[in-house]
């Protein structure tokens, strides 16, 4: 039996997936042109592997030879909860970490698709990514329809806004495609202006030097000094220029998942963190992407906001 798109998006749906877009394996000309001059520009601050595997991000068909599609996946993660605010006292966690790694969670829910789509057809072949890997999510997910790149660089779509994850299916069957949507973001630029410091330095374009999700997590350095009192309270990644975007305001919906319900880490108390054992981080963080920070990141961060 053939493998068609409704019995994917079926299956997916079934998984906890909420949107599904289907597009071919083409060459992603542009977007790889983009991405050197973000490079070029020092964009990317101390995120090297963001340069290495070019050839896999411009054509999958470096990753997958017989590649003929891409299934981009959406999964919405977010909760009707806000944080704590007590400067001072807690440290806030962007959205995205407030329950389970989404890495664990959508592994194995790819796991499970691959395995349900190859019961219909054993020979359905693909290659899997959630975040990791020479894969440009965003892109995939543009050019299979599920949203656009808004100013603040995260997909955007109109019907659940952009608090969701992304997994990419690269595949050697063949599909019906979606059409990519077009750009809604108009002349608004709420995201730019409410960034703390300023690291949108032009539409669709995000400098990592100046972004706190990377200052409080990829960052591996001391926060430069010149953004003291610039962080807004976050502890671990920032939200604002997602939580200031009026299709968030308008279009977000509660998350089918209650593994990314907030485990009691919605935000951290600063004292807490500061005289934390590497064994209590290493078990309260266990399933948490807290832990990508590692224990002396998260207390860099503490420091920083005391
Ligand atoms: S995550 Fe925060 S610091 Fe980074 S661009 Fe968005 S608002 Fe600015
Ligand atoms: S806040 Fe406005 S400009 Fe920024 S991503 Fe949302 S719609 Fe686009």
């Amino acid at each position: 039996m053939n493998i068609t798109n409704q019995i994917v998006i079926e299956k997916a749906k079934e998984l906890g997936f909420d949107l599904v877009g289907f597009t071919p394996a083409t060459v992603l000309l542009s977007e790889t042109g983009h991405l050197k001059e973000w490079l070029l520009n020092g964009y990317q601050a101390s995120m090297e592997y963001m340069s290495r595997n070019l050839e896999k991000r411009l054509d999958v068909k470096n990753i997958l030879p017989n590649a003929e599609s891409v299934i981009s996946l959406a999964m919405n993660y977010y909760t009707p909860h806000n944080h704590m605010i007590e400067p001072g006292r807690f440290g806030k966690v962007s959205r995205y970490a407030w329950g389970k790694d989404y890495h664990l969670v959508i592994w194995e829910k790819l796991e499970l698709l691959e395995d349900e789509l190859k019961k219909v057809d054993p020979g359905f072949e693909c290659k899997t990514y959630v975040d990791t890997g020479p894969v440009m999510d965003k892109a995939w997910a543009v050019r299979a329809g599920i949203g656009w790149q808004g100013k603040h660089s995260n997909v955007i779509s109109r019907e659940i806004g952009s608090w969701f994850f992304i997994a990419t299916v690269i595949t050697n069957y063949p599909f019906d495609y979606n059409e990519s949507i077009q750009d809604y973001c108009g002349s608004c630029t709420a995201c730019i202006d409410a960034c703390p410091t300023k690291a949108i330095v032009s539409d669709y374009l995000v400098d990592s030097n100046k972004c706190i999700s990377f200052l409080t997590i990829e960052n591996k350095d001391e926060i430069p000094v010149k953004f003291k009192d610039q962080f807004d309270g976050w502890i671990f990644g920032c939200d604002v220029c997602q939580d200031v975007c009026p299709w968030n305001e308008k279009f977000s919906i509660v998350s089918r998942l209650k593994e990314f319900e907030p485990a009691g880490n919605k935000e951290l108390e600063l004292d807490e963190v500061m005289n934390m054992s590497g064994g209590i981080f290493n078990k309260r963080f266990e399933t948490s992407p807290i832990k990508r920070a590692k224990i002396a990141g998260l207390k860099r961060n503490g420091n920083f906001l005391k």
